[in-house]
């Protein structure tokens, strides 16, 4: 079957105080439909720019990244912005919510970019809020909530669209135990029930463990270890 998502030799570089700094140097990778994946790796070693390349939020220097089959270094930018939207869900480390807005708003703001109207937006989105169990909250916003509620709310503005991926970078790093388990439970239903393909990057040993798949991202390389591979000491 075609991966979902494929990188083959790809380059990155930012240029950073007049010098490159080079985050991957021939990197690939290949996920299938459905599969759970995690992405570990020292700080400063390009988990989120990795993510943010298998997101289309970023395009490679060099290289090629499949999407579904289709190189996407032969779109334009409408058309990963498309891609993004119509299949994608992105959760970021910091929520990246929009403060003005209510949860509500927050949620069904992917839903106006696809053109549906302002109540059919709001009813997915509430909806989504139901789901991650904070339709109470609708009407709160960001400032109002906790760190914990923010990232449900970050999380169901990820899954509104009916994503087929959903790429999190972080999305328990800032939460306690048992609200980790919650986005965690929510996050694995997900993938059993609708099949969506998780891709999450963590600091968590027994997160990554309980996903199929452990990409480790380090010196310019993506390396899948095995499943018994110790974080800490590996
Ligand atoms: P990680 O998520 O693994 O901590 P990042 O992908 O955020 O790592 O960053 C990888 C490297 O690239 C770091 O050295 C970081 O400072 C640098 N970097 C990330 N984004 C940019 C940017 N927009 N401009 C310049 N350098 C960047
Ligand atoms: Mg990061």
């Amino acid at each position: 079957m075609k991966p979902l998502i494929a990188m083959e030799g790809v380059c990155k570089s930012y240029a950073s105080a007049g010098w490159d700094l080079d985050v991957f140097d021939e990197a690939a990778l290949s996920i299938q439909h459905g599969e759970r994946c995690a992405i570990v790796g020292p700080s400063g070693a390009g988990k989120s720019t990795l993510l943010h390349l298998l997101g289309l939020l970023d395009t490679p220097d060099k290289g090629r990244l499949l999407f579904n089959g289709c190189d996407i270094s032969t779109t334009t930018s409408d058309q990963r912005a498309q891609l993004r939207n119509q299949c994608l869900g992105f959760i970021f480390q910091n929520f990246h919510l929009l403060p003005r807005l209510t949860a509500l708003e927050n949620v069904a703001l992917p839903l106006f970019y696809r053109g549906l109207s302002r109540a059919a937006a709001h009813q997915r989105a509430y909806e989504q809020l139901e789901r991650v169990g904070l339709d109470e909250r609708m009407l709160h916003r960001p400032a109002s909530l906790s760190g914990g509620q923010c990232q449900r709310v970050a999380i169901a503005r990820a899954l509104v669209g009916a994503p087929a991926l959903i790429l999190a970078d972080e999305p328990t790093g800032n939460l306690d135990s048992a609200t980790t388990e919650d986005v965690l439970h929510l996050l694995l239903q997900l993938n059993r029930e609708e099949g969506v393909t998780l891709v999450v990057v963590t600091h968590d040993t027994g997160l990554a463990q309980r996903l199929d798949r452990c990409f480790h991202v380090q010196n310019g390389k993506v390396t899948e270890k095995p499943h018994h591979w110790d974080m800490a000491h590996g």
